[in-house]
This record gives C-alpha cells, structure tokens and sequence, in this order.
C-alpha cells in the first residue's frame, strides 16, 4: 500500500530526533506529547496512522528475523549478544500496549519481558539492582523491562522512600551498572512514553467507564496524578543523568498510540540493525549430511 516510501531511509534518523542528548539542558516540557516527529510526507488519501500502522506490521517481520538470528547466534556460535528494551512512562502511559504491539512481533521463546512493581520484602532486603540483575535475559534474548531500575529514582525520589543522599547516589550507580551491562554483550535502548496529564486522565476515565477495563483501574494512580510535577521533574534528572552512549534514552511522545507503537518498534529495529547479526553458518559438512541422509 506504501511502496514508494522505504521505511528504513524515512526513518534514518529517528534514533538522532528522540535520544535524550548527553549532556546539556533537556526540557521535558518542550516535548509535545501529541506530536509524531520523524514521519514522512504521506501522498494520497492515505493518513499517518494507516502508514504508521502498516509500517509496524513490517518493522515487526524485520524485528521478528533478527531476533531469530541474535538467537541463532548464541546457540551456534557462542555469542554473548542480549537486547534489553527499557519502558518507563507515568500511569496509563502504555507500557503494556507498547509491550503488545512491538514485543508481541517477536517469537515469545526468544522474549523475556519482566515488570518491576513495588519491591517485595525480599527485594528490599537486597541492593536495588539485585531483582534488576536477575532478570537480564540471558545471551541470545531480547529482554523487555516494564518499569526497571529507574523506579528507583522517580517513586523513590518523589516519595522519598529513600534519604536523599542515597536516591542522589543511584544516578551514578545505574550508569556504573549500565556500562558494565555493555560490556558484557547487553545491548540497552530505554524508552520515556511521554503522555499529558490531560490524555492520563482520559485514560483514567476509560477505565472507570468501560467494564472490561475497571480490571486497570488502580484507585491509587488518582493520588499519584497529584504529584505529577514531581514525577515529571524526577524523569527529567533521570533522563539527562543517564543518557549515555552504552544506553541512551529516547523519549517517545505517546498520546497517540499508532505513534508510539511505530516509533519504539523504529528505535529498536534501527539499533538492532547495528548489531550486523546474521545466521551463524553451519558447523557440520554440508554434503557429508545430505549423503547420510539419504542412506538414513
Ligand atoms: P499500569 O500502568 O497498567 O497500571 P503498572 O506498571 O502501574 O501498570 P502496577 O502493578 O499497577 O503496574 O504498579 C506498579 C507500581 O510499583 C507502580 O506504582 C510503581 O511506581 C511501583 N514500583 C515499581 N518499582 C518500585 C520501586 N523500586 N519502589 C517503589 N515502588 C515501585
Ligand atoms: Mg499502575
């Protein structure tokens, strides 16, 4: 339906136009969550949203091939290569649709997707990277965190579940983590979904006018609404704190969600594609198999 527009050449640089910059002031504020930057002119009838949603379709067959080959390659050749896609967003912000939509393109024996909710007694008795260690998927996965160790510095600092000097600390500490993650084949892209107070209490009201939805209605989130200026102040220092090369941050505006949908499943592949994965080649003596075959 879109063949004039190759989608890897329109989105060349969506990577450049949502990655939170290094170092330097970043304004949160200044990022509409109701745009969608980084899409091409549409010619025709056609809107964005029909050209973002048959565009994930094709993004999530790409997606779905190099992960069978990130798979591949550590079952055959040894590889230590794992993907980790990061999701923080407010409430309602669309983790789990986004989960649905870009990580639902995968084969699920190749995913591993772990929320990260309120820590159990047992999770507060460790350090707070301890449950976030554990469930970095092993070689060969790609791993999907629903919330992660950044909730350590935005609940925890809002809230101050923490003194000061010990949420001030973690900045450092997840950086330190970060990087050694890097080294050791761990591929990081992190993901802000960037809703408006407006859409969140759209969102709300969904849920509390729809009886298949009242299931996600959390009576909580209403209390966490009020302290919506702090929260947004805590992604801010997160955000710009830890931003590095090994694993940058994007913020991705989310109000509409045939734009989100499309721009993390756009950021993953595009840093999927600079892994170079390939199918490992055989180990095994091509013709030497095919002859026992055919004796078999
Ligand atoms: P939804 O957005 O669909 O409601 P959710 O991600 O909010 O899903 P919940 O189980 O409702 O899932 O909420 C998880 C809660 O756990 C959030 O309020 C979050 O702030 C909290 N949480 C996560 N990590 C920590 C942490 N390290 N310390 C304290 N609270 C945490
Ligand atoms: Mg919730």
């Amino acid at each position: 339906m879109f063949a004039s527009l190759r989608s890897r050449e329109a989105n060349m640089s969506l990577r450049d136009e949502l990655r939170v910059p290094k170092s330097g002031d970043f304004d949160l504020g200044s990022i509409d969550p109701e745009s969608s930057p980084g899409l091409p002119k549409i010619k025709g009838k056609h809107t964005h949203k029909d050209w973002a949603r048959a565009q994930l379709a094709e993004i999530g067959a790409e997606l779905a091939g190099m992960q069978e080959q990130l798979f591949a390659t550590a079952k055959v050749g040894g590889s230590q290569q794992r993907v980790v896609l990061v999701l923080q967003a407010m409430d309602c912000g669309g983790k789990d649709g986004t989960v649905k939509k870009v990580a639902g393109t995968m084969n699920p024996g190749g995913l591993s997707i772990t929320g990260f909710g309120k820590p159990t007694p047992e999770e507060l008795a460790h350090d707070f990277l301890w449950r976030i260690r554990k469930a970095v998927p092993p070689p060969g996965q790609v791993g999907v965190f629903n919330r992660s160790q950044y909730e350590d510095v935005l609940v925890a600092r809002v809230h101050n579940l923490v003194p000061r000097e010990v949420w001030e600390a973690r900045y450092d500490q997840i950086n330190v983590f970060e990087a050694e993650l890097a080294a050791t084949g761990v591929t990081m892209i992190k993901v802000m979904l960037h809703i408006s107070k407006a859409e969140q209490a759209e969102r709300l009201a969904e849920r509390l006018d729809d009886p298949t939805k009242y299931w996600k209605y959390n009576p909580g989130d209403i209390d966490e609404r009020g302290f919506w200026d702090d929260y947004q102040a805590a992604y801010v220092a997160a955000l710009s704190k830890c931003s590095t090369e090994a694993a940058p941050w994007y913020v991705v505006p989310a109000n509409r969600k045939w734009y989100r949908d499309w721009a993390v499943a756009t950021l993953l592949r595009d840093t999927m594609a600079d892994l170079d994965l390939s199918y490992p080649p055989a180990t095994f003596d091509i013709e030497v198999e095919r002859k026992r075959l055919a004796k078999a």
